[in-house]
């Protein structure tokens, strides 16, 4: 009998864990028997997403049956004109988190590290840990980044710095000026990551417009994404804009198709209706203001965000406080999977999701 040998994986691939997303609606729905549930956990957009954007969809299908542009030109038009900026600087992910696994892919060799926050947004440190690289964690100050402990750890070995801003999960930004000396001090060699997932929530003066810095600092890559103020988060579409020799060398690790006819056609018909942003930018920090309101009266307290979620101190289990809240039908992110168990993570709903919220936390830390 011939011996059974067993098929092994990459040794990279032992120390990865697997993604454990929020919870689905229908299954708590099943699971506890209840007519609605909330979902307030993967910081999506509760209103929803621009009527344009469906249209266009609509209209996109015709085609389904031709590959999409490798490079979403109208797309990469329409931003380059946003933004003032040439349209070679825009590459195309399914995704931002794909632009993430592009620029460990194209820059991380085994043994490099990649300098990052602890606690921030885990795809980092995923994807440079299968590339073999090293993660090097530097832990966040009042859950913000620490730009000049972050600094200390750069060496020979360091390949890119990510900085998430506003930060995922705290929802805190960078001071501009702090974030500016950084950006000057990190060696042309290394690649800055600035991660915007949440730019358009960001209201903040303290908040840095980073395009305008690319010209001087070729180094600078810049990540954006349709699924969050947009609320295209199933289309899978985000971007990276940076100097385009460094688009050339990613654009070698992309799948050509890497994102599909329909998500390109939603996103530039999002970019033409501002006013629906606009409208979700703005109830969005009306229930935010909300949210911190109430919570100053309950005696909780929150990390300052400029994002499109809270991290609520408790006082107590997160996990706790989450399972609570899912027998009363919401589902928020337990902050025992985040690195805060004393926490949970809500994004902000709208009006009604917001006083459901309240009203079961509020019940929920009365009761014990
Ligand atoms: C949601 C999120 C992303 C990625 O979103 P995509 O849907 O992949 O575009 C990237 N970074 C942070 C910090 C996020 O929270």
């Amino acid at each position: 009998m011939a011996l059974a040998r067993k098929i092994v994986p990459r040794k990279e691939l032992e120390q990865l864990g697997v993604y454990s997303p929020g919870k689905p609606i229908e299954e708590v729905q099943k699971e506890l028997g209840l007519t609605s549930v909330i979902k307030m956990a993967s910081n999506e957009n509760p209103f929803g997403y621009s009527p344009k954007a469906k249209e266009a969809m609509i209209k996109e299908m015709e085609k389904v049956n031709l590959y999409p542009e490798t490079m979403a030109p109208a797309l990469a038009a329409k931003l380059a004109d946003k933004f003032g900026i040439s349209k070679d600087s825009f590459l195309f992910g399914n995704g931002s988190d794909e632009i993430i696994a592009f620029l460990t892919r194209a820059y991380i060799r085994p043994g490099d590290s990649a300098i990052m926050a602890d606690i921030t947004f885990p795809r980092y440190e995923t994807n440079v840990l299968i590339q073999g690289g090293n993660p090097v964690k530097v832990p966040l100050q009042q859950g913000t980044h620490d730009l000049d402990g972050m600094l200390k750890e750069i060496n020979g070995k360091t390949r890119m710095i990510f900085v998430c801003n506003p930060n995922n999960p705290t929802g805190t930004i960078v001071e501009k000026e702090n974030l500016l000396t950084f950006i000057k001090q990190v060696p042309s060699d290394i690649l800055i990551v600035m991660d915007e997932a949440y730019y358009e929530y960001a209201l903040s003066n303290e908040y840095l417009q980073t395009i305008p810095l690319l010209k001087e600092h070729p180094n600078l890559v810049i990540l954006r994404t349709f699924s969050k103020a947009y609320g295209l988060a199933a289309l899978r579409i985000g971007y990276g804009i940076m100097d385009k020799e460094v688009v050339n060398e990613l654009i070698k690790v992309k799948d050509p198709f890497n994102t599909d006819r329909i998500a390109q056609a939603a996103a530039l018909a999002s970019l033409n209706d501002n006013e629906f942003l606009q409208l979700c930018v703005a109830r969005n920090r009306e229930g935010m203001n909300y949210i911190e309101g109430e919570l100053e009266k309950l005696g909780l307290s929150s990390f300052p965000s400029e994002a499109n979620f809270l991290m609520i101190h408790l006082g107590r289990s997160g996990k706790e406080v989450f399972e609570q809240l899912l027998r009363k039908g919401i589902i928020v992110r337990s902050g025992h999977v985040l690195g805060y168990p004393d926490s949970i993570r809500v994004t902000i709903g709208n009006e009604s999701e917001n006083l459901e919220f309240v009203k079961a936390l509020r019940e929920v830390m009365a009761e014990k």
